[in-house]
Parts: C-alpha cells; structure tokens; sequence
C-alpha cells in the first residue's frame, strides 16, 4: 500500500484552513514549536506528524518542520497534548510576543 493510500485512509476530517474563522486577536495560549525536539526534523523522515493529524482546525502542516497557521489556531492545545515528544509548548499570548509577519 503506498504511503498517500494510508493516509487517505485515516479518519481525519479535512476542512479548508479558515472553515472556522479567523481567530482575530482571542487566542489565550499560542503552540511554540521548538523545532530541535521534533522528530521529523531530528530524524528526516516523515513521520509522527500526530499535530498535524489531531489539529481540530487543520492549520497544522505535514512538513518539516511543522508549522502552524496562526491566523486559525485557535490555541485549543490539542497538538501540544499529543505531541509524543513534548516539542510543542502553549505559551499564553501576553508573553510569546508578535507574530513575524509574512509576506
Ligand atoms: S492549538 Fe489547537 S488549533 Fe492551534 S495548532 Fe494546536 S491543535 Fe491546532
Ligand atoms: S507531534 Fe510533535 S514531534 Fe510529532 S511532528 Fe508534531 S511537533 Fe513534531
């Protein structure tokens, strides 16, 4: 079975990013990658990538590193809580700073 086949088949629901709406300026908790403790960046491989499958929002992308869509993440935690390796912190918004803009 090849890699893409398997992924079609988990049950993951697949809305747009922004099916939920902006998030505006609401978040509480901001996820903090920390990029050093994540396993596909310390080991190349595409695997784990359980942020990206338990994200609520799908703002979570399957690259490496992971990133995260902050327009709308709502700051529910849920990929910090499933992260095996603890490289996702939930930072509250008041300290983590502005967001670097792109573009
Ligand atoms: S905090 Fe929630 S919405 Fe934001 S990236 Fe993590 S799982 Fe997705
Ligand atoms: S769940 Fe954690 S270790 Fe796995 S890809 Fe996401 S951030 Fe990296």
């Amino acid at each position: 079975m090849a890699k893409d086949d398997f992924c079609e088949m988990l049950s993951r629901s697949t809305p747009g990013p922004g099916d939920g709406g902006n998030t505006g300026s609401w978040r509480v908790l901001r996820p903090v990658l920390n990029a050093a403790a994540c396993i596909p960046v310390k080991t190349g491989r595409m695997s784990c990538f359980q942020c990206w499958l338990y994200c609520p929002d799908c703002v979570v992308s399957k690259t490496i590193p992971p990133t995260i869509d902050y327009d709308y993440c709502k700051g529910c935690g849920i990929c910090a809580e499933e992260c095996p390796a603890g490289a996702i912190e939930m930072v509250p918004e008041a300290e983590a700073g502005p967001l670097a803009k792109e573009g």
